[in-house]
């Protein structure tokens, strides 16, 4: 993706700060960027119902299980326990026993891609949003790839933001989100974050975003989910058909 010198600065200062552990330099108020189009992967970008997201985390608790010697039940806690404490299993593994992230992605993510089907009409309305469009994810970027390719949605993204692209900083930690917002260029009044994952959309919304809760087939009935979550704007069970609701305003 090309970056103009100001914004490669303040990438390269965000991801030395992500290294050392200081604080984050506020987002500056005056915002009247372009567009911008946030989208998360798993879970967002495809159904539940495809079940990717489960042969990971299959294989989450197997490198869990292997990693620190523990049985099945101990490992589903210990991930639990990492999921709310760090954000992610791997953060938790990372800070809590020095475990080398590369092994675990690529363990982790050796997945079979078959139960991904292309989606012509989210293809359609995603490549018809004015302006930048970005996928931000937790996993890697290589992984993520290979997701967009079979949902047919390879070429409709001007960058893909990984777990690497961020020093390892998962959402939802306000550094990863910075760092992808810094790098990209994005004005974050002018940008709206798609996510199924209601704790990653705190920050985009605290930095002045439009902020999306997909739920798509997992649950019907998501009504109270914005009462529920202050920072949830809007609530969707269908992101094809949201974007193009979103389009005809
Ligand atoms: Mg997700």
């Amino acid at each position: 993706m090309p970056l103009d010198p100001a914004a490669r600065a303040a990438h390269k200062t965000l991801m030395e700060e992500a290294r050392t552990q200081t604080p984050i330099v506020p987002v500056p108020p005056e915002d009247d960027g372009e567009a911008a189009w946030i989208f998360d992967l798993d879970n967002t970008l495809y159904p539940p119902s495809m079940r990717l997201f489960d042969q990971i985390e299959a294989r989450m608790t197997r490198f869990v299980m292997e990693a620190l010697g523990v049985d099945r039940e101990r490992a589903d806690h210990l991930r639990r326990h990492y999921w709310q404490r760090h954000g992610t299993t791997l953060a938790g593994l990372m800070r809590e026993h020095g475990i080398d992230p590369h092994d675990y992605l690529h363990a982790v993510h050796d997945i079979d891609f078959s139960p991904l089907a292309p989606d012509p009409i989210l293809a359609a309305r995603i490549a018809a949003l004015p302006g930048r469009r970005i996928v931000h994810t937790n996993g890697p970027k290589g992984y993520a790839e290979r997701v967009l390719e079979a949902r047919g949605l390879a070429e409709l993204f001007d960058a893909v933001f990984g777990i690497e692209e961020t020093g390892f900083a998962p959402k939802p930690e306000a550094r990863a989100h910075d760092l992808v917002i810094a790098a990209a260029g994005i004005s974050p009044r002018q940008a709206t974050m798609f996510e199924d994952d209601p704790r990653n959309l705190a920050v985009p919304h605290a930095r002045g975003m439009r902020t999306v809760l997909v739920r798509q087939d997992r649950e019907s009935g998501t009504g109270d989910a914005p009462r529920a979550h202050p920072h949830v704007h809007h609530v969707t069970d269908d992101l094809a058909a949201f974007l193009g609701q979103l389009l005809e305003e």
